[in-house]
């Protein structure tokens, strides 16, 4: 029987202890470049610029001034507030400059200027130990707070804040993002691999954190490797501390899988309600190399100053998965890795969700999670823009069960108020799916993007 397949069955699809949710799309998946190159550690640029609004929330404050010496790890920047975090530096050198620079979008925004010392070695001269079986959930979260700790899958979200659920919420189930469905991306891959029994102390004092019940590990089915390393460092974690209601669940391979949203409901059949939070289910979500950076720096007391940061793409001569240091520039990564003449455009993230840099003086930030540098061939088409041909193609494959065609008709005329009262615009969460269908070529997502962006500020003019 030619093309069968088991998703062609509804019943045994269901019996699969694979999980999926409806609709979504399989991009082509090009991982094979990165998939199975060992994390390797990046050299100090001669300059590290560190960005004071690399996180959601308000900017950290410096706490250094220029010409002073500071060692790796010392931290230069503090929280202001409670929704932001401290800043630390990546490597022992003299800050240069208290300032400006430019960001991810062309804006000059504040920032530190670091220039490492010559030769500057790799230890972390800045740190305390500390004995996390001793911790209570509270010290977990402020110890949390105090190493910077941001959502690494790319939110930048500050983590103490995540883990702090609003009162009255009482979290049962951490879900442990691992499905890394953007196409191209393997660090997350890369640190299941290497550091199985770090994901899991993370995901264990997070836990603990959140006073929830059981941790899922959420795994697609394109890493059968990144599973069985996963449950074998499991078994061992369980039978060496009997730490607590632990699993790795393993989903269908299918992009946008890594939403929160697609998440709970492939593992839980549970639903976060239309403008909710996945708290108001019992929920949280963390990334897999949050959780892994929380279990290397918290028992040393150290704050986050690099992160595995996967650097791809045909447009670079060596590509790789690289420990990279905070607030290093654009253009020596590119440098480093090679560029080849036909490279036309670079992602700061994946394809599918990531924005391209315009700028090559761009530091790398904490929620960076890969660099796509494509040649022409790879981009998608920008051919003529055509009128909706009423397909219906971006309705099958929108996750949230929205009208894009619908929205897309709205957005043209400017009609964004409507959009977000009667057709849920703001349940949009720019996966970017209707735009990837869509025959016609039709700038769904970026309208959409644009569409947000108009309301909010009416919302704050009101
Ligand atoms: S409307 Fe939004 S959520 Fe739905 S497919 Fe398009 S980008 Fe994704
Ligand atoms: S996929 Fe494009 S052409 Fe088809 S209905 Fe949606 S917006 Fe229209």
């Amino acid at each position: 029987m030619s093309g069968f397949s088991m998703a062609d069955i509804p019943v045994l699809r269901h019996l699969s202890p694979v999980r999926s949710f409806p609709h979504g799309i399989h991009p082509p998946e090009e991982k094979d470049a990165t998939r199975s190159l060992p994390i390797r550690r990046f050299p100090f640029a001669p300059f590290l610029v560190l960005l004071l609004s690399q996180h959601a929330g308000r900017p950290a404050r410096p706490v250094v001034r220029e010409g002073q010496e500071v060692a790796r790890g010392q931290p230069v920047a503090e929280a202001d507030g409670f929704v932001s975090v401290p800043i630390h530096a990546p490597a022992s050198g003299i800050i240069r400059k208290v300032g400006h620079a430019l960001d991810m979008d062309g804006r000059m925004a504040p920032a530190i200027v670091l220039e490492p010392y010559p030769g500057s070695d790799q230890l972390v001269a800045w740190g305390k130990d500390r004995d996390p079986d001793s911790m209570s959930p509270r010290e977990i979260v402020g110890a949390i707070r105090d190493m910077g700790m941001v959502g690494l899958g790319g939110a930048a979200f500050p983590a103490h804040v995540k883990f702090t659920p609003p009162e009255g919420r009482v979290i049962d189930t951490l879900i442990i993002n691992a499905a890394e469905c953007e196409p191209y991306l393997t660090a997350d891959h890369r640190v299941m691999l290497e550091m199985p029994e770090k994901v899991l102390l993370g995901t264990s004092l997070i836990q603990k954190a959140l006073k929830a019940s059981r941790a899922l590990i959420a795994i697609e089915d394109n890493k059968p490797d990144a599973i069985a390393r996963m449950r074998e460092a499991l078994a061992e974690f369980q039978s060496g501390n009997g730490a607590g209601n632990m699993e790795v669940r393993v989903c269908r391979t299918k992009y946008p899988q890594g939403a929160e949203k697609m998440l709970t409901k492939a593992l839980l059949n549970r639903e976060i309600p239309s403008g909710g939070l996945p708290a108001d289910i019992g929920v949280m979500v963390s990334n897999v190399t949050t959780a892994s950076e929380i279990g290397t720096l918290l028992p040393r007391g150290q704050g986050l100053i690099e992160r595995v940061i996967t650097i791809t793409g045909r447009g670079v001569e060596r590509p790789g998965n690289y420990l990279m240091p905070i607030g290093t520039p654009l253009s020596f990564i590119l440098e480093q890795v090679g560029m080849k003449g036909q490279a036309r455009e670079v992602l700061f993230g994946g394809p599918m969700m990531g924005k391209a840099v315009a700028f090559v003086e761009t530091p790398i930030t904490k929620g960076i999670s890969g660099i796509v540098v494509m040649e022409e061939e790879e981009l998608p088409r920008k051919s003529r823009v055509y009128p909706c041909i009423r397909c219906g193609e971006c309705i099958n494959v929108c996750p949230m069960y929205l009208n894009p065609s619908t929205l897309g008709q709205l957005a043209r005329k400017n009609r964004f108020d409507e959009m977000a009262e009667s057709l849920n615009l703001f349940d949009c969460f720019e996966c970017g799916c209707c735009s990837y269908v869509c025959p016609a070529n039709i700038p769904l997502v970026q309208s959409f993007r644009l569409s947000k962006a108009v309301v909010r500020e009416r919302m704050a003019a009101k």
